[in-house]
């Protein structure tokens, strides 16, 4: 193979993997047909180029299966799953409803009719452990079918700081007030294209309520009796309760 470039093949939150790692290779050595491809990044000198596959192709390997990888690697991949969404799903301008083309200036789609510029469609989320003494609310959802046991977590809404959307939420799906919200980290979560931060708060009054829409079940656990199935490792939700049970067990 000759290492002419890096390739992200998507298909939704699928990609190509060969042998545990992005393909690096020149396009006629890739074993499948691809469409147009777009330089999104550099790695080592060469090119990182996105393209969809045309016709017949290898089985595509989830990302989520992939995980946990490299912060490098995560940004490659992450990156290309969300500008494939925008390529593949984020097709008609907004403004006139004419079909655009990929900018060449700027990652952006173009209406050719009313020149409107479209940028990748990227949602923010909170997602937030909530500690009260030395415990850590987690909750069931009502979407997940296994018994995973969570942090809290949802969408912003317009005109809402990420502090507010934090209180909101929590209300809405537990019905406890909290107080000390602190920024802990983001993530993007290309599923297709949202954006996670991350808080942690300290619980300030009420009592468990959940709201049975989205959360099935909550409760409060400690350090030493965590729910058997949690997030897996590469998420944010996973470092946020890893923090909890570091910071239980230095105290
Ligand atoms: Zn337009």
């Amino acid at each position: 193979m000759s290492k002419t470039a890096l390739w992200c093949i998507c298909e939704k939150s699928t990609l190509y993997i060969e042998n545990d790692s992005l393909p690096c290779c020149s396009r006629e050595e890739l074993p499948f047909s691809i469409g147009e491809t777009i330089t999104i990044a550099e790695e080592d000198g060469l090119p990182v180029f996105l393209a969809s596959p045309v016709g017949d192709h290898p089985q595509f390997t989830s990302f989520r299966s992939m995980l946990p990888v490299d912060d490098r690697r995560y940004y490659l991949i992450s990156r290309a799953l969300s500008l494939n969404n925008m390529v593949t799903e984020h097709t008609f301008c907004s403004h006139c409803g004419h079909q655009c083309t990929l900018s060449r200036k700027e990652i952006a789609m173009r209406c050719p009719n009313c020149h409107a510029l479209n940028y990748p469609p990227i949602s923010p989320c909170i997602i937030v452990a909530i500690h009260r003494d030395n415990r850590l609310l987690l909750a069931r959802h009502a979407s997940h079918s296994n018994r995973l046991a969570t942090v809290l977590a949802g969408f912003l809404e317009a005109g809402e700081t990420l502090e507010q959307c934090v209180e909101r939420e929590i209300f809405e799906e537990v019905s406890l007030r909290v107080k000390n919200i602190r920024y802990f980290a983001s993530q993007s979560w290309s599923f297709p294209s949202q954006l996670m931060t991350a808080f942690t708060c300290d619980y300030a009054a009420g009592e468990i309520a959940v709201d049975h829409v989205e959360i099935r079940e909550a409760d409060w656990f400690s350090c030493t009796n965590m729910p058997e199935i949690i997030p897996m490792h590469g998420t944010v939700a996973r470092r946020l309760i890893d923090n909890f049970i570091s910071s239980s067990t230095d105290r």
